[in-house]
């Protein structure tokens, strides 16, 4: 088998009201499809992250500058085109837009390799250790209002959260120390002390403040408290890490095998969130979740886009085991949007994917199917309607 052509889709279309989180806010929602050809007809997903302008940048590595380095490859020969990939583009990028491109290459091949077998991906990456995952929910993204006026929003939509059977929830912080802590209380006393809460402050924080923070969060049995510093101050996250109870959580922002090793040598997070599309799809994933392992870190996958990303994570924590083992272990969890329906995820594949009516119905879990590859196809008029064509 061969790569005959692999094309980019980047889609997007305004939201009717602009989100934001501690960076920045925004008004558009975007996705980043890669789509992969063969000449046996067999045609492999995948999807990169990287919101905004940054997919239109990504969409032109792929296409411009990987797409000439593996064209005529076997797209079964996953790990040779990744290691060639990422050897001819270590002087220009061992981090960042490349890695993000190269991601969603490697998920379209090894999507090719569960449809050629008619194989789902959960199988090829090591079969299944769960059967069904919960599935937690993020939303209380933040507006461009008073802290005063969200702490009530914040309360509407974490109770919205709750009642659909949420396993457990996520909310953004990033206002400042004091009015970040005022919201998270809020929101505690609303979804009750025992509902498991997180709070993700996308690195809006110096150490001085995390730590501030962090003893609030303490106090508010906060579940995991992410990305309170820089990915890049691997000091940070250690001191952190050692003065405060709550566990730390972060890695959506690092990549390869290499920056995790870092991250994970520096002692800086309790629980791992490695983001596929990101990072360097499922080749690199495999390795990064190999070094979690080996230093007992637990895994909760970083997941954001759409119903491609969701679906690829979804093979991936089932084929993931406990860490540790036990009769009653702490499980691993399905990271899943809640704002305002994303039609990313509900109308893009061609398939009934509904993680929101399982959530529902099966108490706050999801399961795979045993569809070939991935298990979805997006609709390619589903594409057309949202490409951008810049
Ligand atoms: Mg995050």
């Amino acid at each position: 088998m061969k790569i005959t052509s692999i094309k980019s889709h980047v889609l997007r279309y305004e939201l009717e009201k602009e989100l934001g989180y501690s960076q920045q806010y925004y008004k558009h929602r975007t996705a980043h499809l890669v789509e992969v050809r063969t000449d046996e007809g067999i045609t492999g997903w995948g999807e990169c992250f990287g919101p905004g302008n940054i997919a239109l940048a990504n969409k032109f590595i792929v296409e411009n500058v990987i797409q000439p380095l593996v064209l005529g490859e076997d797209p079964l020969n996953k790990e040779h085109i990744w290691q060639k990939v990422y050897n001819l583009l270590r002087d220009s990028g061992q981090k960042g837009m490349p890695i993000q491109a190269l991601s969603g290459v490697d998920i379209a091949l090894w999507d090719i390799l569960g449809r050629k077998n008619n194989t789902p991906l959960y199988q090829l990456v090591g079969g299944k250790c769960n059967s069904e995952i919960p599935v937690y929910g993020y939303g209380m993204m933040l507006q461009k209002k008073p802290v005063d006026e969200l702490i009530s929003l914040f309360k509407e939509e974490s109770e919205q959260i709750k009642s659909k059977k949420f396993k457990a929830m996520k909310m953004k912080v990033g206002f400042g120390p004091t009015e970040d802590l005022k919201l998270v209380q809020s929101v505690r006393d609303s979804v009750g002390k025992d509902f498991k809460l997180m709070v993700d402050a996308n690195h809006a924080y110096n150490l001085k403040d995390a730590l501030y923070v962090g003893k609030g969060l303490d106090e508010l049995d906060v579940y995991w408290f992410e990305e309170p510093v820089a990915p890049e101050d691997y000091e940070g996250y250690n001191q952190l890490r050692q003065k405060i109870k709550t566990s730390i959580a972060g890695g959506e922002a690092e990549f390869t095998k290499y920056g995790w090793n870092k991250l994970i040598k520096n002692k800086c997070i309790d629980i791992a969130q490695p983001e596929v599309c990101g990072l360097g799809g499922i080749t690199e994933y495999l390795k990064v979740a190999a070094l979690a392992q080996a230093n007992f870190i637990p895994v909760v996958n970083h997941v954001w886009g759409s119903a491609v990303s969701i679906a690829v994570n979804l093979h991936l924590l089932t084929a993931q085991p406990d860490m540790p083992g036990g009769l009653f272990p702490s499980k691993s969890m399905l990271e899943f949007d809640t704002t305002k329906k994303n039609i990313f995820i509900t109308d893009l594949p061609k398939e009934n994917f509904s993680i929101l009516d399982q959530v529902k119905n099966n108490n706050g879990f999801a399961s795979v199917t045993d569809n070939a590859g991935i298990g979805i196809t997006p609709n390619e008029d589903f594409i057309k309607e949202f490409e951008v064509n810049e």
